[in-house]
């Protein structure tokens, strides 16, 4: 497998819909004078909501039960459809390895037992002709590791911002964007 052929695919928030998940089970479990939830702060989270986050995901079912999301797969298909391999590139939680399990069955089940997976602690150190991925600290040193790659940004929340010359951002709108951004990484 060479890496010029290759389009690698995050999974929270890109492929499977994390922020959705954890945003409803937290509104589940919290008192009843407690404020809803509906966003994960950045940054510093505190004690108890780090608590929170740890005891959720630490069933492998919890991760294997985590919708696909539409842009995401949508992606998947176009970087099948033109040809290039796709492989996961997500990252492996530190406190959690039930995840670790859970994504691997979740994508058994949603793109096929034969699929290529990358959990790793860091995914600057891995190559591809695009990175996919949803998350602003991720593309950046992915993107400064790797200077003649691309990256796309499935559309959402916390990438509303974002923006760099070797990016763009997926809203479902743009498909002949990606198209064209993804037949330039084409080696024949
Ligand atoms: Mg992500």
């Amino acid at each position: 497998m060479k890496a010029d052929n290759v389009i690698l695919f995050d999974m929270d928030g890109t492929l499977c819909d994390w922020f959705g998940k954890i945003i409803k089970d937290l509104n589940t479990i919290k008192g009843p004078d407690e404020p809803e939830i509906t966003e994960i702060p950045k940054g510093n989270i505190k004690k108890y909501l780090r608590t929170r986050l740890d005891v959720l995901m630490q069933r492998i079912d919890w991760w294997v039960d985590l919708e696909p999301l539409p842009l995401g797969m949508d992606l998947w298909n176009i970087a099948g459809e033109l040809g290039f391999e796709r492989m996961i590139l997500t990252q492996g939680p530190r406190r959690n390895p039930e995840a670790w399990t859970g994504k691997k069955i979740w994508v058994d089940k949603f793109l096929g037992i034969d699929t290529k997976v990358t959990i790793t602690r860091d995914k600057s150190i891995v190559d591809g002709a695009i990175l996919i991925d949803d998350w602003p600290l991720y593309v950046l040193p992915w993107l400064q590791e790797h200077p003649s790659r691309s990256v796309i940004l499935p559309q959402g929340p916390h990438n509303t911002t974002f923006k760099h010359k070797r990016s763009i951002t997926y809203t479902g709108n743009n498909r002949d964007d990606v198209i064209t951004l993804i037949k330039s990484h084409k080696k024949e």
